[in-house]
């Protein structure tokens, strides 16, 4: 099993890789900037190299890169959205010394008044313009809550993005269990169902990584709140058949749960142990 969680890269990847170790884990997540999207310090290049030595000596899945949460694709506004394909390009530019990272997640972007299918059409457009082609990341669309005029809460509107896509071996999908249920995929009572459902509309080919995180909102409800694993609307038997499902095996998961390092390392436990007291 993959397992990992968020965490800071503020003291370097080498620390983070460590402090992933000693948490039980074998990859982790990280934003490739502060998530209000701002500057970045330039790269470490040692430090990367260790990092990568590090991963490969404790066999790690790939790491995950999460985009900041202010880029947004969707947008009608072409600052914005130049802000958007800029700092992109730029992420994927300094993710190419970090062997250990093949992929690199975000959140499709909000049509604000523009509708969904502006929004569909911008962001392919837009990673159309960021993407060259020669790329060693894939970037991942996270399926999303619905709250808001956020673009990507149906599998239909993730297929009609990746449509879009010139590069498509550099296009894929990150499931997030929370996002998934209050977008009205019931992974609770129907697991098989959601899951062939994705197969057929986007195919699991695409699935490259999880969210893994229990929801503070029921089925549908459109909010986006994680919850501690077990302690929220999915619980932990259900968030234990959904890991142990034939479909998702060997898909690294990432949890993004209201955590310091002790509950994450806690939750790891219990994960991977398939048991909690
Ligand atoms: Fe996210
Ligand atoms: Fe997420
Ligand atoms: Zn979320």
């Amino acid at each position: 099993m993959y397992i990992g969680c968020h965490l800071s890269i503020s003291k370097g990847f080498e620390a983070a890789v460590k402090q992933a170790i000693e948490i039980g884990g074998n990859t982790f997540q990280f934003f490739t900037r502060n998530p209000r999207g701002g500057n970045v310090k330039k790269l470490d290049l040692k430090d990367l190299q260790k990092a990568d030595q590090l991963c490969k000596e404790h066999n790690f899945a790939s790491l995950l890169a999460h985009a900041p949460y202010t880029y947004n694709f969707a947008s009608d506004k072409d600052k914005a959205w130049g802000f958007a394909k800029y700092r992109l390009r730029d992420d994927l530019d300094r993710l190419q010394h970090l062997d250990s990272c093949k992929y690199l997640v975000m959140h499709p972007g909000n049509h604000v008044k523009r509708g969904m299918e502006f929004g569909i059409e911008r962001i392919s457009e837009g990673i159309n313009e960021v993407l060259q082609g020669d790329e060693n990341t894939m970037i991942l669309l996270e399926t999303m809550s619905g709250k808001g005029t956020e673009v990507g809460y149906k599998f239909e509107q993730l297929k009609e993005i990746i449509n879009r896509i010139e590069y498509k071996e550099l296009i894929g999908v990150c499931f997030d269990t929370c996002h998934t249920y209050s977008a009205g995929y019931d992974i609770v009572n129907d697991l098989d169902g959601v899951l062939n459902e994705f197969d057929q509309i986007i195919g699991l080919d695409k699935l490259k990584a999880i969210h893994l995180n229990d929801s503070n909102h029921k089925l549908g409800s459109e909010k986006d709140r994680h919850a501690r694993i077990g302690e929220g609307t999915l619980g932990l038997d259900n968030i234990l058949d959904f890991i142990n499902h034939p479909k998702v095996q060997g898909i690294p998961l990432f949890l993004e749960t209201p955590n310091e390092l002790d509950g994450y390392a806690k939750e790891i436990k219990v994960l991977k142990y398939g048991y909690s007291l």
